[in-house]
Formats: structure tokens, sequence, C-alpha cells
């Protein structure tokens, strides 16, 4: 990881006092993968949430997990993607490991993300995007690894105005991981001190945490929050207790605190907690709202132009 000047690193300790020293957190359930799907024809994903029973409201304020597993793409001239489409009343969070993706939106927010970079739109009153493979690496052709995470918006705020935040690799917070254990990038939230760029609605933690074949650490994520963590690559044990496989989306109960993790073998893990809104949810497709009234009002807002104007 480089070193910007303003990133942030520390190390902590993986010892008994230090961090998160209460109760631990026990694990609510281990789930395999979903099977893959296409979204457009540019994004080869596992929507998680569809295996994990009433996740909307386990992992509340997170609503969708895609996840696209490393996945080599022939070079193509015409770069690969969803086409343009609406968004109201949440936030898209793209995160990228390998490959680079494109995205145009109608508030006038867009850009490239590559490895290690975090493309964080709040799509609030609403927008309509598009988001393609790059072009240069559509041409070239290669591995891309991504994932794309829904986060809703408190009903007071869906109809703030739209924000784009492009989250570059070298701002993300650094936690360096005691003895060797591995690394912390924190995007969102606070770990061991070290804070993520994002600027979030709720709070929210997202860690991109990777650990070394015997690494162990302890997370202090308390039992208000929902968390979850989904094991991109390597095999965990958790607490000492269960173990989760390459793929496996790991949901914890909320009680206590403190969940220990030690990898059996090389592992990449993309954490994720929040304190839950508990309001209620509409969801229409592209629009995420409290009632059917605000959804049927998102449709006649879309036919009306109100979502402003974005070329194919
Ligand atoms: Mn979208």
């Amino acid at each position: 990881m480089s070193a910007a000047p303003h990133t942030d690193t520390r190390t902590i300790l993986a010892g008994a006092a230090e961090p998160g020293h209460g109760e631990l957190r026990p694990v609510e359930g281990i789930y395999a993968p979903p099977g893959l799907h296409w979204v457009g024809d540019g994004f080869r994903v596992a929507g998680y949430f569809s295996a994990i029973p009433n996740a909307v409201r386990k992992l509340d304020p997170f609503l969708l997990l895609d996840y696209h597993p490393p996945y080599d793409y022939a070079p193509s001239n015409r770069p690969r993607g969803v086409g343009v489409h609406p968004h109201r009343g949440f936030e898209t969070v793209t995160l990228a490991w390998e490959g680079s993706v494109e995205h145009h939106d109608s508030a006038g927010g867009g850009g490239v993300i590559g490895p290690g970079d975090v493309q964080w739109m709040t799509a609030a009153s609403g927008i309509l995007h598009k988001e393609h493979h790059e072009t240069t690496f559509s041409r070239r052709g290669g591995t891309f690894q991504m994932a794309q995470l829904w986060v809703n918006l408190p009903r007071a705020h869906k109809m703030d105005p739209p924000r784009y935040q492009a989250l570059r690799a070298d701002e993300m917070g650094v936690v360096t991981l005691d003895g060797g254990a591995g690394t912390a990038r924190i995007v969102a939230g606070e770990l061991a001190g070290i804070r993520g760029p994002a600027k979030t609605v709720s709070p929210i933690n997202v860690f991109d945490l990777r650990l070394n074949a015997k690494g162990k650490t302890v997370l202090a994520l308390p039992g208000k929050q929902n968390t979850g963590l989904l094991v991109m690559k390597g095999e965990l044990s958790i607490n000492g207790r269960e173990e989760a496989r390459t793929f496996d989306f790991v949901v914890f109960e909320n009680v206590g605190e403190r969940i220990e993790i030690e990898a059996m073998s090389d592992a990449h893990v993309l954490v994720l907690s929040g304190e839950p809104l508990r309001e209620p949810i509409v969801q229409y497709g592209p629009f995420v709202m409290s009632t059917e009234r605000e959804i049927a009002q998102a449709f006649a807002d879309l036919e009306s132009g109100k979502f402003g104007k974005l070329d194919d």
C-alpha cells in the first residue's frame, strides 16, 4: 500500500486487552454463495442477500451485496456493462479489486475506478447512471473482481440531492495488524482509531481485510450494529468455533462486540457493519423508499424527467 500524506497507519495488537475486550459476538449463520447471474453483460455476480433468510432485516442498513468473483473477460471493443437506469432512495457503493469500471450519472458525477478504489454514489432523490468496463481495460481484456453494495438511506435523507464520492486507493485508512497478521483498509467507519474516507449518512463500517495464513485479529463491532463478512479468498476460523470457507458470507448475532478471526490460509475478507435504520422498506427494482406511494411518485418523477438526462 503506497502511503499518501493523508493516509493514516497504525499498528494494533491482537492481544487480549485490545481491541474489543468484551464478549464474543456469536455467529448467527454461515451462508454458501448463491448461483452467479449476469447484471447487464458486464457483471457476473453472486447476489448474497438472496441466500440469507431475512437478510434485509438482519443486515439493515445494507440492502444488497453483489459480489463479482475474479473472472477473465475476453477483449472487447464495445465495453460490457449496464446501460442507463435510475436509482432513488439509497446509495450504491462499488469496490474494485481487479479490472476497472467507468461510471457516468445525470448529476454530473462520473469517473473510473481501478484496483483498490471505491465509488460511493448517493442516489438519494434520484439519478440516472450507467456502469461499464473502462474502455482500455475492455479492449485489453483481463481479470475483473468487484463488489457492489446497496446502502439504505434514512427516510429523512431519501430526497436529499445526489452525491458522488470517488475514493482512491491511496486515500483509504490503513491498519497494520499486529504480528504480521495482515492489513485492514478502512473504506468507511473506524478501526483501531483509524478512519476511512467515505462520508456516510448513518454509522457504517466497511473494511477490506487481508490476513496472512495463521494471521489472527480481533474486530470490535458492537452488537447494536448489524454485522457480516464475505470471505473472498481463503478459509477462516471465527471465534475459535466456526469455520468459513471461500465465498461464504457470515452473519453475526446482535450481542457482544468481539469478533476473533484466524486465517487458515491467505485470506481476503470484506467486513460490513452498520447501525440499523429500523424503518419500513418498500423496494421496487431500482427504487428503495418507505411507502408504496413514494414508489409510485418515483415512477411519475422518472416519467416526467425529474431524474435528469443521460445519453446511452
Ligand atoms: Mn446502478
